[in-house]
């Protein structure tokens, strides 16, 4: 595929100028052929927990472990799945995010437990919804007060 990208633009402007506009025939944009290529499911083994998602809904936050290259660290060669060491419960709930653009925080999980597993996941508590938003925010409250007492 990086072959491939490398000698487009070489392609496209060469075809510049000299093709007529009404045959013109561009080769597929890198992006389109890959959004082809990458829309394909993935397994996600979470602690021997699986979850089944589309490569194009993970891309959707770039910006984070699952959305970006870097969750090629965990995945097997072999068998494609990527597998995380990491909480399951909590897990659903990155997954959410991303199925649905939606943070929510589950009630009955600590506070600092869910951070932890945002953070390692590279997803900013701040995209929260409104729905749990509140709740999240007393909660993170109450825990460094405790934490403080301590
Ligand atoms: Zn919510």
């Amino acid at each position: 595929m990086a072959s491939v990208a490398a000698w487009l633009p070489f392609a496209r402007a060469a075809a510049i100028g000299w093709v007529p506009v009404a045959q013109r025939a561009f080769p597929k944009s890198p992006i389109s052929q890959d959004s082809k290529k990458t829309d394909e499911k993935l397994l996600i083994n979470v602690s021997g927990r699986r979850f089944e998602t589309w490569r194009n809904t993970l891309e959707k936050f770039p910006d984070t472990l699952l959305g970006s290259n870097e969750r090629e660290f965990f995945q097997d060669e072999d068998t494609k799945e990527i597998f995380f060491d990491r909480d399951p419960d909590i897990f659903r709930h990155v997954l959410t995010y991303y199925r649905t653009g939606k943070l929510h925080y589950p009630r009955h999980e600590c506070v600092q437990a869910y951070d932890e597993e945002l953070s390692f996941f590279g997803i900013l508590p701040d995209v929260m919804s409104d729905c749990c938003f509140e709740e999240y925010k007393d909660k993170k409250r109450d825990n460094a007060e405790r934490l403080l007492d301590d």
